[in-house]
Formats: C-alpha cells, structure tokens, sequence
C-alpha cells in the first residue's frame, strides 16, 4: 500500500501523517525531514541541499530522487508507506511511476489537503518542531504541556529556519508554480481524494480515516 500526502506548506501534513501510520501500520516517507536530518549532520547531500531549503526553494529533483528510491528500499516499506513531501513535481511523479514496478507496488490513493492562504501563514509561523523526534507543535494550535519541550521525548522545541514569513511566502509561491500541477496529473489517474483541511487537527483526520477505510 502507498498513499501520498498532497498539499501546500502548512497543510497539515505532518500532523495527520502521525496519526495514519500509527493506526494504519505505514512506514513515514518524509523527504523533508530526510533533507532536514541530513542538513544538521552536514552530509554531502545536506551541503548541496541547504541553501535551497533555506531560501524556500526546492531542492534539484536528481537529489530527491535518489533519497526516496534508497528510502523506499528499505525493509519497513515493504509493509506499505505514506509518503510526506513527495512527489513535489511532476517530474518526480513520473520517476515514482516508473519505479513503483521494481519495488513491487502501485499508488492507492493521494490525499489532497487544502487550506485557505491566510491559515497556512498562521499555521507555519506559529509552527514549533521538537528537535529530537521531530513532532509537531503550534503556539496557538497544538501547544506542548510544557513551554518549548516536546511531550513524547521531553527534547527541546525549535522554529525552523524556513518557517519564517519572508520564506513562507517564497514557499507557498513555490508550491503553486511547482507542486500544483501534480493535481491535474493524478486526477487524471483517479486517485485523488479531497481533504478539508481547514477543520481542526481531529476533524481532519476523520476525514483521512473515512478515505483510507474505504480503499
Ligand atoms: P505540513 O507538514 O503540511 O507542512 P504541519 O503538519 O507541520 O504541516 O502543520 C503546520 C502547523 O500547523 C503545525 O504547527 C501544526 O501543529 C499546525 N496544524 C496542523 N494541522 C492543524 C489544524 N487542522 N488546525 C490547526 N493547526 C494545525
Ligand atoms: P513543508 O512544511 O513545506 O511541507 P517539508 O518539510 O516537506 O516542508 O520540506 C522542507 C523543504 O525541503 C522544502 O521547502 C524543500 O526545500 C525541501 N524538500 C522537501 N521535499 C522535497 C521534494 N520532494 N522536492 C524538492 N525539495 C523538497
Ligand atoms: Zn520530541
């Protein structure tokens, strides 16, 4: 089984991507945080993919391609996966096409979440990670128990670097011009399936699960 997360910087993403593969028993895909894990520990692959990152940009499709093709390789994947981040273009959708075969499986379903414009701001500069685990946090959304340290490990919270308005921005541009075009590819497929993503955390979810229990 291999679902995919579509939707802009923001979206929820990440957020409803905990839930899935906990109750659903998926490997998580996230090239975001695969490029984010590689930044920190300054990685050949994190040298070349930093700056584009941090100015909001994309990084090379060669680069992601790579990443996710070891990533899908690997012996958790076999039971199925949420990818998170990915594709992002549409190049990088018709390289998942063409490996899908080799790895033994096919697409079931893009979740397509949407969130009004002036929501996704709110949501992104509010946004706090945990900079062990790597949960997600809002100041106002999902505030942790304790000011700035995670519940489920107690590791400090941090803001991301890209997580700033200016960036933000940049980001949201890069996902109409970049990632839009991906909904017209695979709604011509059939495979997507809508999410209102404006509902709370919950609301979303219950959504997502009357998507997924009815493939
Ligand atoms: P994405 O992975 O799509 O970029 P995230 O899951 O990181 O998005 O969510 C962005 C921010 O918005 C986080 O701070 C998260 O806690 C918060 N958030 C996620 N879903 C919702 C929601 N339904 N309502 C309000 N805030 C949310
Ligand atoms: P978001 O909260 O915007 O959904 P991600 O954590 O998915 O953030 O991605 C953070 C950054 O990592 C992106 O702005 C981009 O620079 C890079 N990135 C992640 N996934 C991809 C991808 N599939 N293709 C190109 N760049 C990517
Ligand atoms: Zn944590």
């Amino acid at each position: 089984m291999l679902i995919i997360l579509l939707g802009p910087p923001g979206a929820g993403k990440g957020t409803q991507a905990e839930s899935i593969v906990k109750n659903y028993g998926l490997a998580y895909v996230s090239t975001g945080d695969i490029l984010r894990k590689a930044v920190k520990e300054e990685t050949p692959l994190g040298c070349k993919a930093r700056e584009n990152m941090n100015q909001g940009q994309l990084v090379p499709d060669n680069l992601v391609v790579e990443i996710v093709r070891e990533r899908l390789m690997e012996p958790d994947c076999f039971k199925g996966a949420l990818l998170d981040g990915f594709p992002r273009t549409v190049d990088q959708a018709v390289f998942l096409d063409q490996a899908l075969p080799d790895i033994g499986t096919k697409i079931d379903s893009v979740l397509l979440i949407e969130v009004e414009e002036d929501e996704l701001i709110e949501r992104l500069t509010g946004r706090r990670v945990c900079s062990d685990c790597g949960a997600n946090y809002h100041l106002k959304f999902k505030p942790p128990k304790v000011r700035n340290v995670c519940d489920q490990c107690g590791g400090d919270l941090y803001q991301r670097d890209d997580d700033t308005l200016e960036t933000v921005k940049e980001r949201l541009d890069v996902y109409k011009k970049q990632t839009e075009p991906l909904i017209k590819f695979y709604q011509e497929k059939g495979l997507i399936s809508e999410v209102n993503g404006n509902k709370d955390i919950n609301g979303v979810y219950e959504q997502i699960k009357s998507i997924l229990d009815n493939l």
